[in-house]
């Protein structure tokens, strides 16, 4: 079940999508869906496995279509990496801080209330106009800092 703020996130979602008239098809709905609910971050990979048995002829470039569609519209943050693993945050598609796991992969949304403060203090600094960020932290996650302890 999705609650409200994942339903209104669709919403704006496929909104965007007809304003720039784009076609929208179940398949695109249904990533439309996996992007605007998850809050793990997923790669195109992951969407595509997810959607496989609802839509058995389906193909991966049907997902990397629509993902490229709705970053291209601002619809979706794209977290690139020099290794091309690239993931998408739907639920928030504004440039926001991400903690990620370098052995898992986990990616997490901290609450940093501070980066407003930081913004402002970079802008302040260097005359820059601030348009966008990228603040990535590295590091173990529970899990993981667990598995490194069991040996
Ligand atoms: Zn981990
Ligand atoms: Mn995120």
């Amino acid at each position: 079940m999705m609650d409200s703020s994942k339903t209104a996130r669709l919403e704006q979602m496929v909104v965007a999508l007809r304003k720039t008239s784009h076609r929208i098809t179940p398949q695109r709905l249904a990533v439309l869906e996996i992007l605007a609910e998850s809050h793990a971050h997923p790669s195109v990979e992951k969407i595509y496995q997810q959607l496989r048995d609802r839509f058995p002829t389906m193909s991966i470039a049907t997902v990397y279509k629509t993902v490229s569609i709705l970053k291209e519209i601002k619809q979706v943050l794209e977290l690139g990496f020099p290794d091309g693993s690239n993931r998408y945050d739907g639920n928030k598609p504004f440039p926001h801080p991400h903690v990620i796991c370098t052995k898992c992969r986990t990616i997490f949304d901290p609450e940093l209330d501070t980066l407003v403060d930081l913004t402002l203090e970079v802008a302040r600094q260097t005359g820059f106009s601030i348009t966008a960020h990228r603040l990535d932290f590295f590091g173990l996650c529970g899990n993981c800092q667990e598995f490194h302890h069991d040996g």
